[in-house]
C-alpha cells in the first residue's frame, strides 16, 4: 500500500468534497428532535433552503439520497397507470424511466444520443401530439451528471406553457443545485429534486423536495402508494419545527452551515464560479486534443466536464493511473458511456487552485496512460484562470 500525504482529491462529481466548517458543524452533540432547540434549527434551516430553489414555496427534506427524493416526486403526484414522459439524456434518465416503470407508471421515454439535453421543440411536439391530455407529468434531469450536459428548464418550460398542456414538470437536479442558475418559481416547475451531496457540499444522506402549489393539489387525489415518503405529515410537523420520524439531525446542521457559506458568497457568485472554472475546464480538455462530451454550446455543464478519450484507449486505465500516483478520484463513465469517458467534478467546495491541481493531475495521469495529448493543454486552462 503507498502511503499517503496531504489530501485526496475528490473530483468526482458527486459526492463533493465537504468544507472543514461543515465537517465541524457536524460533529455537534445529536439533540433532541422533539425539542425547542431543533425547533429553531427547522425554523431557520427551511427559510434558508428556499432561495437555493428560487421558491418561496414548500421544501421536503428527506433522510434519503436523491434517488429517494425522486421517488418522492412520483408517489406523491401521480396514481398508478398514469403517463409520464421521460428523456433519455444520459444514464440517470434512464435510471429514473426504469423507477417510473417499477412503480407503475407508463413511461414515454424520448431517445437520446448522451450529448445533448431534453430537446425544447421535442417536448412541444410530444405534448401537441398528446391533446387528451394522457400525459401527467414531465420528467427531466436538469444536469446530467454522467454527460455534462444541463437542460434548458426555462425552455422547456415554455415549451409547455405555449402547448398549454396541464403536465406537472418534474425536475432533478441532485447535481446542479447550489452550482447551476435554478429557478423553481419562475421557470414554473412542480416538482424540483435535489441530494446533499453535490452541489450542496454536504456528505450524502439527504434529499429534497421543493413543491409548487400544483404539485401539493396534484398530491390530495395522486394514488400510488406512499406513507413514509408521503408530503403531507412532513409539512405539517415542519410548521412546528418537528419531523415526523427522527430526522438527520447531524446533516441537518451541517446543511444549516453549507446555506450560510452559499449566502455568504451570494448564488449568482457561486455560479459565475462554477462556469469559469467550468470554462477554464474546457479550455484545458480542448487544449490537450480532446473532445468534450456535450455537443452543444448552449447546454455545457458548469458543474463537470465528461471527456471523451480517443478510439483503443480506456478511460477507466486513466482513472486508474491517477489514483495510484497522484490519489485523485474523477467519475468514471456510466452506462454506454464505459470506458469512453471520464468525468472530472468541478463543483462545490471548490477554487482556482483545485482546478490547476486537478487539471495537473489529469495531464500528467492521460500521459503516464498513453493517451496522446497536447501539454498545452493545462496552460490554457491556467491562462484563462489568471486573466478572469
Ligand atoms: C447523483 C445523481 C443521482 C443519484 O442520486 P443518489 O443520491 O445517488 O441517489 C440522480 N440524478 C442525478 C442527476 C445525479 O447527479
Amino acid at each position: 500500500m503507498t502511503s499517503r500525504t496531504g489530501r485526496h482529491f475528490l473530483q468526482i462529481p458527486g459526492p463533493t468534497n465537504v468544507p472543514d466548517q461543515v465537517l465541524r458543524a457536524m460533529a455537534a452533540p445529536t439533540i433532541d428532535h422533539r425539542g425547542p432547540e431543533f425547533a429553531e434549527l427547522t425554523h431557520r434551516l427551511l427559510p434558508a433552503l428556499k432561495p437555493v430553489f428560487g421558491t418561496t414555496g414548500p421544501v421536503v427534506i428527506y433522510p434519503s439520497s436523491g434517488t429517494g427524493a425522486w421517488e418522492a416526486a412520483l408517489v406523491n403526484t401521480l396514481s398508478p397507470g398514469n403517463r409520464v414522459l421521460c428523456f433519455e439524456t444520459g444514464h440517470f434518465a434512464a435510471l429514473w424511466r426504469d423507477m417510473a416503470l417499477r412503480l407503475g407508471l407508463e413511461v414515454d421515454f424520448v431517445p437520446g444520443d448522451w450529448r445533448h439535453g431534453a430537446r425544447p421543440e421535442t417536448l412541444a411536439d410530444r405534448l401537441a401530439a398528446d391533446p387528451a391530455h394522457r400525459i401527467k407529468a414531465v420528467c427531466v434531469v436538469h444536469n446530467e451528471t454522467s454527460t455534462g450536459v444541463t437542460s434548458r428548464v426555462a425552455e422547456l418550460r415554455a415549451a409547455m406553457d405555449a402547448a398549454d398542456h396541464p403536465a406537472l414538470l418534474l425536475v432533478d437536479t441532485i447535481s446542479s443545485l447550489g452550482s447551476i442558475d435554478y429557478r423553481h418559481d419562475e421557470w414554473g416547475v412542480d416538482v424540483t429534486v435535489a441530494g446533499s451531496q453535490k452541489g450542496l457540499m454536504l456528505p450524502p444522506g439527504l434529499g429534497f423536495n421543493a413543491v409548487s402549489d400544483k404539485a401539493l393539489d396534484a398530491a390530495r387525489t395522486a394514488r400510488l402508494p406512499k406513507a413514509y415518503l408521503d408530503w403531507g405529515p412532513i409539512i405539517e410537523a415542519n410548521e412546528r419545527g418537528h419531523f415526523p420520524y427522527t430526522p438527520a439531525t447531524n446533516l441537518l446542521y451541517g446543511l444549516d452551515e453549507a446555506l450560510r457559506m452559499l449566502a455568504d458568497e451570494g448564488l449568482p457568485a457561486v455560479f459565475a464560479r462554477h462556469a469559469r472554472h467550468a470554462a477554464a475546464t474546457r479550455a484545458a480538455v480542448r487544449g490537450w486534443g480532446l473532445e468534450v462530451l456535450c455537443a452543444d454550446e448552449r447546454e455545457h455543464s458548469a458543474a463537470l466536464t465528461a471527456v471523451l478519450l480517443p478510439e483503443g484507449h480506456d478511460a477507466d486505465a486513466v482513472r486508474k493511473v491517477i489514483l495510484e500516483r497522484f490519489d485523485m478520484s474523477l467519475g468514471t463513465g456510466l452506462g454506454r458511456l464505459a470506458g469512453r469517458v471520464f468525468r472530472i467534478g468541478h463543483l462545490g467546495h471548490f477554487n482556482d487552485l483545485t482546478l490547476a491541481g486537478t487539471l495537473a493531475g489529469v495531464q500528467m495521469g492521460l500521459e503516464l496512460a498513453g493517451v496522446p495529448v497536447d501539454p498545452a493543454g493545462t496552460l490554457a486552462a491556467l491562462e484563462r484562470l489568471r486573466s478572469a
